[in-house]
């Protein structure tokens, strides 16, 4: 399987090189040359296999001969073997129709570390077979700066920088990060917002003075094997509803549009995905964009739900090379012009494409709570305010009632203590597994929030490419 840059002039890579390399330097993101996909026969013949055997069966055509069968299994089995259920990924019924699929036990307590977990052990393979160090610099709003230190904290030949917004994200987020005190990890806190944080990375990415002196490597969902990762979990959570002979809805909580993403992936593969609904808090960018072509970023508002507190969702682009015949020239004026305006408008004949297969919603505080409420007196669940930002839209998108929806629990709710206690009276407990976060010794830098403080800080610290 050959990978081609979103925006056409970057070389193509394989499986191996994909993962390392993160961002196209033609400023695009790499997807498959073409969608692989499964007969309705072979995706009969899901139905009752194990997280990993799923896992295996749907990731083996984008890794092609990269890893043979034995290691890649090996590598799911570690990864999805850190997971606190042994279903990996748990389907939990809320009522006759509405679904949970919780996502959030793994290390770090949200959807991340389903993708993360797996990417540490490709890169400490590859990296193994390469004689090369690399430096991951990543942005994150809260749940992926954990994700991504947890999986690559002491792990040989990778650094880690991770970059996160000062005072915007909540305390288990923070200290989830701060508390690794591996010395391949460094973290730092911008005096700016996620969006700040995001652009900083990109611009790092295209700094010729930082690419010559290191590798430079993402582990943001612009990373094409986090995105391959989160394809798996469709496929297993559909396979339990009776996907290939039913249809299913899936409602996910959107920020960088890589979930929902994965899930496109998944319907591209064969999978019978009646709806994916593309569910955004009030920073809802992708719902103007889906609902009336509106793609212009505004300011980001912070909300209970900081994980998708942003304004540009740097995995719609995926979506646009698509729509646009996957034509790079296309869609590389398109994003230049954007990069320039900060506005897109979509065409119909783009709207209605995506209108095909995406419902957007956008939920407001009082709509969220009420999910939260909901969940709890009616089904005994306690919810995250990203999952709940879900299921509100799940409830209220116009839906053949006779199609299961599945809501993607992405954040265990003890991550959002204050907001789940306003929405509900409940103060979720942490898990045991990560007992004394609060105890522990924190360690982060905090920086102005400009690009050139940030570069300092990285050259000085990380490692060079030949070590
Ligand atoms: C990252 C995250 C999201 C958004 O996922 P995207 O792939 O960026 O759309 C939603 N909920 C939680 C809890 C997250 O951590």
């Amino acid at each position: 399987m050959e990978y081609i840059s979103t925006r056409g002039a970057a070389s193509p890579l394989n499986f191996e090189q994909v993962t390392l390399a993160g961002l196209a330097g033609d400023g695009g993101l790499y997807v498959p040359e073409s969608w692989p996909s499964f007969s309705a026969d072979e995706i009969a013949a899901m139905a009752g296999l194990s997280y990993v055997e799923t896992a295996v069966r749907v990731m083996q055509p984008f890794v092609g001969d990269a890893l043979d069968e034995a290691e890649l299994r090996d590598i799911c089995e570690q990864a999805y073997g850190r997971f606190s259920h042994a279903a990996v990924t748990p389907l939990v019924q809320l009522d006759g129709r509405q679904w949970l699929l919780e996502l959030f036990h793994g290390p770090t307590l949200a959807f991340k570390d389903v993708a993360l977990q797996l990417l540490g052990l490709l890169f400490e393979k590859f990296l193994a077979r390469q004689d090369k160090h690399l430096t991951v610099v990543g942005a994150t709003s809260g749940d992926t700066g954990s994700a991504a230190i947890d999986a690559l904290a002491g792990r040989d030949k990778v650094d880690i920088f991770m970059i996160h917004p000062d005072g915007r994200i909540s305390d288990v987020q923070r200290r989830q990060m701060t508390t690794v005190l591996a010395p391949n990890v460094y973290n730092i806190a911008i005096d700016g917002s996620f969006d700040d944080a995001q652009a900083m990375v990109k611009r790092m990415f295209a700094d010729q003075e930082v690419t010559n002196r290191f590798s430079i490597s993402a582990v943001n969902s612009i990373n094409w094997a986090r995105l391959m990762a989160q394809v798996v979990y469709y496929f297993y959570a559909a396979s339990q509803l009776g996907a290939p002979h039913r249809k299913i809805a899936f409602s996910v909580p959107t920020g960088n549009f890589g979930d929902v993403f994965a899930g496109y992936v998944a319907s591209k593969m064969g999978l019978p995905i009646e709806r994916l609904i593309v569910a955004t808090n009030v920073n809802d960018i992708l719902h103007r964009a889906l609902s009336v072509g509106d793609y212009s970023t505004g300011t980001v508002t912070p909300t209970a739900a900081p994980s998708m507190d942003i304004q540009v969702s740097s995995n719609f682009e995926r979506l646009l090379f698509d729509l646009e015949g996957r034509d790079g020239v296309k869609t590389a004026a398109r994003m230049a012009a954007f990069e320039q305006s900060h506005n897109m408008q979509l065409e119909a004949a783009m709207r209605e494409k995506a209108a095909s297969i995406f419902t957007s919603h956008r939920v407001g505080p009082d709509d969220m709570s009420l999910a939260m409420r909901w969940a709890q007196d009616l089904a005994g669940h306690v919810i995250d305010p990203h999952s709940a930002i879900g299921l509100s839209a799940a409830q209220n998108v116009d839906l053949d009632p006779s199609v299961p929806v599945v809501t993607l629990a992405t954040a265990h709710p003890a991550k959002f203590p204050d907001a789940v206690e306003r929405a509900t009276g409940i103060r979720p407990a942490l898990p045991r597994r990560v007992g004394d976060l609060f105890d522990r010794e924190e360690k982060y830098t905090r920086l102005p929030g400009t690009y050139d403080a940030v570069k300092q800080f990285v050259m000085s610290n990380a490692t060079p490419t030949d070590g």
